[in-house]
């Protein structure tokens, strides 16, 4: 009797599992496509100078339009792009549209681009870069490539390497996800990077998490003392905004100022001279 329900249980289980494989699959079939097809598209979030209320940076983040299934968010996607190498095509297509995109904007805005360790392992990835920026005329400076501690842990001479090639272009390195990833301070010290985006979720808990606070705190204070900007992500309310603010955080990011845009509505808010966003005094 227990042996037949283990075995029906198993069998439901097997059932399930074949379920999330297909899905998986025809996920990534699709998106063999997807390129080809140019269901891809950018949106853009503003990145806050919390001094002047200026928006100092737009950050890229890719969007898939499914014919069937409509929006789909990177962190879906993104994943499997990964396990495919798909991402680095993808990741290509991104740096040229999000270049040529940028040139159109203020010359005091610059882009962010993320990158992917897949993309870093890949040589050619500091090519395609230089290409985005010489198709698009987009300068070197206007430019700032996040990636996560995930990029630091592999290869990391190779990574050494090819941060300095880039970073002598003129092209600034942000450390993104700061805190939640396998942080070593020792990173901060061997690698540079001109800023460190603090992890949303320490702005999650800041109203009911002293520890929060203390490590923004931290942060903030060191990034001071290197000459790093610091940018804290996923603000929402003012009273994070005036927290973080206190603490020495020079820039912010999250849906209290905007959410990401799509481009068209970016050019539009550039157009009407909107270049700065009212911060609560
Ligand atoms: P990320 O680079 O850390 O981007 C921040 C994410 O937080 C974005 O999610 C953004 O929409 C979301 N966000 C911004 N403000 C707020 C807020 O106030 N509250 C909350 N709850 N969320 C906020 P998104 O667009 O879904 O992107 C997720 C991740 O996918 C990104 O995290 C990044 O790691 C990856 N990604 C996005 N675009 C690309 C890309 O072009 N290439 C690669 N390799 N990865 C990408
Ligand atoms: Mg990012
Ligand atoms: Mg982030
Ligand atoms: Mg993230």
């Amino acid at each position: 009797r227990a042996k037949g329900e283990g075995r029906g249980a198993f069998r439901f289980f097997e059932a399930e599992m074949d379920h999330a494989a297909q899905l998986r699959r025809v996920l990534e079939l699709d998106l063999r496509k997807a390129l080809a097809r140019e269901e891809f598209e950018l949106h853009y979030q503003p990145l806050i100078d919390l001094t002047s209320g200026r928006i100092a940076a737009c950050e890229a983040l890719l969007r898939w339009r499914h014919p069937m299934r409509g929006l789909i968010s990177p962190a879906e996607f993104v994943p499997i792009a990964e396990e495919t190498g798909l991402i680095v095509p993808i990741g290509e297509w991104v740096l040229r549209r999000a270049c040529a995109d940028a040139v159109k904007w203020p010359e005091t805005v610059r882009l962010a681009v993320n990158l992917s360790p897949v993309q870093f392992r890949n040589h050619d990835v500091t090519k395609q870069i230089v290409d985005a920026l010489a198709q698009s005329g987009l300068p070197a400076s206007r430019l700032e490539l996040e990636i996560t501690e995930a990029v630091l842990l592999q290869d990391s001479e190779a990574t050494l390497d090819a941060m300095r090639a880039l970073q002598k272009l003129g092209i600034r390195m942000s450390l993104d996800d700061f805190g939640i990833g396998y942080s070593s301070l020792s990173y901060l010290n061997k690698f540079s990077f001109q800023k460190i985006k603090i992890d949303a979720s320490f702005v999650k808990n800041l109203e009911r998490n002293d520890g929060a606070i203390a490590i923004i705190r931290a942060v903030a204070g060191m990034g001071a003392d290197l000459g790093m900007a610091i940018v804290v992500e996923g603000i929402e309310t003012v009273e994070q905004l005036e927290r973080v603010k206190a603490e020495g955080c020079t820039q912010g990011q999250g849906y209290l100022f905007s959410p990401p845009l799509p481009v068209a509505a970016v050019g539009e808010l550039f157009a009407a001279g909107a270049g700065t966003i009212q911060l609560v005094a």
